[in-house]
């Protein structure tokens, strides 16, 4: 049987051998392990180090909990914000080499990372979804500007590895990112809540070539959508992007996310 990871990081053997002869086969988060393109250049050590998210924890936005609990809670943060989405999992906890990996891989442009992060969340979130009768999958936007900064959206590639495991489409028509928002890391919960819920908008951005009629956004009335984003910190992007994925009619909205932050 073959994971949902050793799927992902199936490509063409000839990209590989190239990619041997750029990069030398050691750990790249380390430097002081073996470690090849199929494993996305993390060996068996920082993979050792990696913690995967387990319960106890939030069953709403999925904040870890240490300590006894028995049974299902909800976080006082869920119990006083009103959520769109129907509950949000991670797979590991954002922290040693997954946030370094993370990082790199979209702030270095780091791309030979994806099979090791797409790995992590395929493993984690394909057993919980493919039998669940989810429609689609809706990476998190980023705006165009850090799109073109960028050259790829994180997001976007990790939801095309759970799209080939889970075998439902990718839809990056149905939500935009109006608003460039700036790193968020030194703001408090409320500043980015505040932050980001005006950030998204239902439908496709403007088109430089088309840019006074644009299509109306896409009806997908019933339909059960996964929202895909890199990290999930406070849940308020997720937060913004499941509203307006509601307002254009989805009945169900999960979202899935490689590392879950513990910023309180
Ligand atoms: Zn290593
Ligand atoms: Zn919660």
């Amino acid at each position: 049987m073959t994971s949902a990871s050793q799927q992902v990081r199936q490509g063409p053997a000839w990209v590989e051998s190239l990619l041997g002869l750029l990069y030398p086969e050691v750990c790249q988060l380390c430097r002081g392990e073996p470690a090849g393109p199929a494993t996305g250049y993390v060996g068996v050590a920082c993979r050792a180090r990696v913690r995967t998210l387990k319960a106890p924890f939030c069953e709403r936005c999925g904040l870890p909990y240490s300590g006894e609990i028995s049974g299902p809670f909800t976080c006082a943060n869920c119990a006083e914000t009103p959520l769109h989405f129907d509950y949000a999992r991670a797979a590991t906890i954002a922290d040693g080499p997954v946030l370094d990996a993370v990082h790199r891989y979209k702030y270095s442009d780091a791309r030979w990372l994806h099979p090791f992060l797409a790995g992590l969340l395929c493993d984690a979130a394909v057993p919980e979804l493919q039998a669940g009768g989810w429609s689609m999958i809706v990476p998190v936007p980023l705006h165009s500007v850090k799109l073109r900064e960028r050259g790829f959206n994180q997001a976007e590639t990790l939801a095309g590895a759970l799209s080939k495991a889970l075998a439902i489409p990718v839809r990056t028509d149905l939500v935009h990112r109006a608003a460039p928002t700036h790193t968020q890391t030194t703001l408090s919960r409320q500043e980015r809540a505040e932050n980001v819920s005006r950030a998204f908008h239902a439908g496709q951005g403007p088109r430089w070539f088309n840019w006074t009629r644009r299509p109306a956004p896409p009806r997908i009335h019933g339909k059960s959508v996964i929202v895909i984003d890199d990290v999930l910190t406070t849940g308020a992007t997720a937060n913004a992007v499941a509203r307006e994925l509601r307002r254009l009619g989805a009945s169900r909205v999960c979202v899935w996310s490689v590392a879950r932050a513990t910023m309180r």
